[in-house]
């Protein structure tokens, strides 16, 4: 246990008056005046000791809660050659977040943004056998994205610390659990650190994950909008083209298909092989549970063979109330096959867009609120399913609300996206070559200490939360060097040392002012102020700086409380 008592007259920890102009949010201005943290360059910060203590303690919290869940801590290089991004594609993919280097010897090289290739190229060759999956790794360690507009301080910057981790398993089940485990170990992190926080669906980005949750801090100062419901149901906007669970029917067979996390458009266009420019027609109606129906039909299809395939198709997914509404005639087509490689689509968020409710009738066919005949493309169809505040909820029908958010983590699951690219597989129980079934999970330790200051700040400065706190307790002598209340003000600060209680004691000969000012600013969670009138009733005073709430606290209570 740790004895050390922090001296202010000694801490590295340089405080400004004024809040520098370049500093737009709260965590932004706070976290440079309380001198936490210094700008070295555009998006480049240097954590100063009372920063690194609070970084320290964030990943201490996500190390605990990895190692309870069995996941295993490494540390992979930053520097990546570029070999491996070209296996995956991802060089090229990438775009100019990906900081790309040359080496003295000619060879590309990238300062990693994420670590998904790294990680795959580290087990191929060993992680050989499905007795040792499922495997879980993880480590801590500072990322580089050349962001376009790197600002709002450590909330988005170009070099950050991120807690990533992997996982590799045989099957969707056991992914499956993984990504339970962290999802629960997220909520704890979050927990822990004092967030209020909600899950939301989101967007794979170039991740490319499939099914995927972010975690965001409520906060104004967020970029994220969000939309949720009080039923639990929670959204990312940016994640427009989320989909939540499509239910795909296989036509003519008109049976349902599986679709293991497509969550979004480009997924579900991916996943059925259409390419994502090409123009997809399609038409709606809702099938007998009154949920909408898109046909999703790719190809040069005329409205009228795509007509004739839904009669075709036995009408499985349309009433006959529907097909009267409709204006369809069972026979009029003829038993038409449907087109190769249709698909049918079922769709709870669509059923917010009336747009997608089709009639039709011998003149032709009509999408309401749009001209007959309409094609749309993938894209078109996204923008047309992007959830926004006001619209009803998925889940419920309610109307979404809105709200901002910081996303200060993701759990992915990737499934064979990388393994297959990178030709990484086991030797399955039968015999068989398969590439892993993988999950990814990120968590930005810096972005997090900035999202805890944006949810725990006042006029006077920040209040951190316990578990992150640079130190417990502040100890305030308010005469340094006076022979009564100096010996005092050690032995409690020794005293609580002892306890293993953190300690931080302003010995610096400042006026009190000045004392309570920095103490309030930098948000130590407890302040104990010695001096000399109280001592002479025996007291001390005790400040509790989320509250504000102060009392008097006798001095043998406190030594009793303490020894
Ligand atoms: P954003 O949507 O804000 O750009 P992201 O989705 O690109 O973030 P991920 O690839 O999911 O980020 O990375 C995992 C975590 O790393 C994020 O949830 C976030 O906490 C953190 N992170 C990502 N980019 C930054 C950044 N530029 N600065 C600080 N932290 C970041
Ligand atoms: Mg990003
Ligand atoms: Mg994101
Ligand atoms: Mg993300």
């Amino acid at each position: 246990m740790s004895t050390d008592i922090l001296r202010m007259s000694e801490l590295y920890a340089p405080t400004l008056k004024e809040t520098p102009t370049d500093a737009e949010i709260a965590s932004h201005q706070l976290l440079l005046r309380a001198g936490f943290i210094r700008k070295t360059a555009s998006g480049i910060y240097t954590f100063l000791p009372l920063g690194y203590k609070v970084i320290k303690k964030i990943e201490n919290i996500v190390r605990e809660e990895m190692d309870a869940i069995g996941s295993q801590e490494i540390l992979m290089p930053v520097l990546q050659p570029a070999e491996l991004w070209h296996e995956s594609g991802r060089w090229n993919d990438y775009g100019p977040e990906l900081m790309r280097l040359c080496d003295r010897h000619d060879h590309d090289v990238c300062l990693g943004p994420t670590h998904e290739e790294l990680i795959v190229a580290l087990v191929r060759n060993e992680l050989r056998s499905y007795k040792q999956l499922p495997l879980t790794l993880y480590q801590i360690q500072v990322k580089f994205r050349d962001e376009i507009r790197p600002r709002f301080g450590l909330l988005r910057s170009r070099e950050f610390i991120m807690k990533d981790a992997y996982s590799y398993h045989t099957s969707q089940e056991s992914l499956q659990q993984t990504y339970d485990d962290m999802m629960e170990a997220y909520g704890r992190i979050c927990d822990r650190t004092g967030l209020d926080y909600r899950p939301v669906q989101a967007d794979g980005g170039q991740i490319g994950g499939s099914v995927t949750c972010e975690f965001m801090a409520l906060a104004d100062a967020g970029e994220a909008e969000l939309v949720y419901c009080s039923c639990g149901y929670a959204a990312n906007t940016e994640a427009g083209e989320c989909i939540a669970f499509p239910t795909v029917y296989d036509v003519p067979a008109m049976e349902k298909i599986a679709t293991p996390g497509v969550h979004t458009i480009a997924e579900l266009a991916e996943f059925l092989g259409i390419p994502e420019t090409s123009t997809v027609k399609a038409l709606s109606g809702k099938n007998d549970e009154g949920k909408l129906v898109v046909l999703f039909v790719p190809g040069d299809h005329e409205v009228n063979e795509l007509k004739a395939a839904r009669v075709a198709g036995g009408f499985s997914l349309l009433t006959d109330e529907d097909m009267e509404a409709y204006g369809l005639h069972k026979g009029s087509m003829g038993p038409v096959g449907l087109p190769e490689g249709a698909y049918v689509i079922a769709d709870r968020s669509l059923q917010a867009v009336p747009k997608w409710v089709v009639g039709a009738n011998e003149d032709g066919f009509h999408l309401v609120g749009a001209q007959p005949g309409v094609d749309f493309t993938v894209d078109e169809w996204a923008d047309l399913s992007t959830v926004k505040p006001g619209d009803s909820c998925p889940e419920c029908g309610l109307p979404l609300e809105s709200a901002r958010g910081i996303e200060v983590s993701q759990v992915f699951q990737l499934g064979d996206k990388y393994s297959r690219a990178m030709n990484a597989t086991y030797m399955a129980e039968d015999g068989s070559e398969q590439p892993y079934i993988m999950g990814c999970y990120g968590v930005g330790i810096s972005r997090t200490m900035a999202a805890i200051v944006e949810q725990h700040n006042d006029e006077h400065g920040i209040s951190w939360p316990a578990s992150v706190a640079p130190a417990h307790v502040c100890i305030v002598p308010l005469t340094v060097g006076d022979e009564d209340v100096q010996p005092v003000a050690e032995k409690l600060a020794r005293d609580l040392a002892e306890l293993g209680v953190e300690v931080v004691i302003d010995d610096r000969k400042e006026r009190p002012g000045v004392k309570f000012a920095d103490a309030d600013l930098i948000g130590w969670p407890i302040q104990v102020v010695v001096g000399k009138r109280g001592l002479a009733e025996g007291n001390v005073e005790v400040k509790r700086r989320s509250t504000g709430e102060r009392r008097d606290v006798s001095l043998t209570t406190l030594e009793e409380m303490v020894s």
